[in-house]
């Protein structure tokens, strides 16, 4: 049986991609860019493992409570650690006619000249990639989903092909839960003076992209 190592999932979120998505926070990064918002999921011995199979159906028992589920987000830590195991999942939700939206520190000149089989079929099993590290001196938030302007949007597929030119009309935003043992969490892309509002609040777990 298939496992992927996750971090954090939030099951229903508007700001990591296009539309209504189930966000997939993987565990494990080697890349550690300085100034990463997700430091706690860089330890590829942390997290939580769970199995493909049991993410599948979690997302379909979404879909059947919110059918204009639009699809799944994986991010992280860096999915392409995970790629075999992602590519699997990606694979069985595009079955459902929901699309794979995917974050990576890596480049995707790296991404599609390695060679690595898994690499290959988690590319193939996306329909629009994000990919670059988080540059601090490049920090800007002016473009959807994104937190430095080195990061660039692959259209691998013709899903979102119509966002191509309309992407500086998508706003980037956070999301704020409160959970019912008061504490908070957050996820989407904020300013700095944001982040440090809800640490004052008492936020508990940052969560941000690449
Ligand atoms: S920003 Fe992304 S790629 Fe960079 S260290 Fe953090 S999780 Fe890894």
């Amino acid at each position: 049986m298939s496992t992927i190592r996750i971090s954090r999932i939030v099951a229903r979120t508007k700001v990591e991609g296009p539309g209504l998505r189930y966000a997939i926070w993987v565990q494990g990064c080697p890349i550690r860019c300085e100034g990463c918002f997700n430091p706690h999921t860089w330890d590829r011995q942390g997290g939580e493992i769970r199995s493909i199979e049991d993410i599948v159906q979690d997302i379909k028992a979404e879909l059947k409570s919110s059918p204009e589920l639009e699809g799944i987000t994986l991010l992280g830590g860096e999915p392409f650690s995970q790629a075999h195991g992602l590519s699997i999942l990606a694979h069985k939700v595009r079955e459902m006619d929901l699309s794979v939206v995917t974050f990576s520190g890596y480049d995707y000149d790296t991404l599609r000249r390695s060679g690595h089989s898994g690499w290959r079929r988690l590319l193939q099993q996306t329909d629009l990639l994000i990919d670059g590290p988080y540059i601090q001196s490049l920090h800007d938030l002016s473009r959807p989903w994104i937190g430095s302007r080195n990061q660039q949007y692959r259209f691998l597929t013709d899903r979102y092909k119509q966002l191509e030119d309309r992407l500086s009309s998508i706003d980037n935003k956070l999301e704020i839960r409160l959970h019912p043992d008061g504490t908070l969490t957050a996820n989407g892309m904020a300013r700095i003076s944001d982040l440090e509002l809800l640490l004052e609040l008492g936020y508990q777990s940052k969560e941000a992209k690449e």
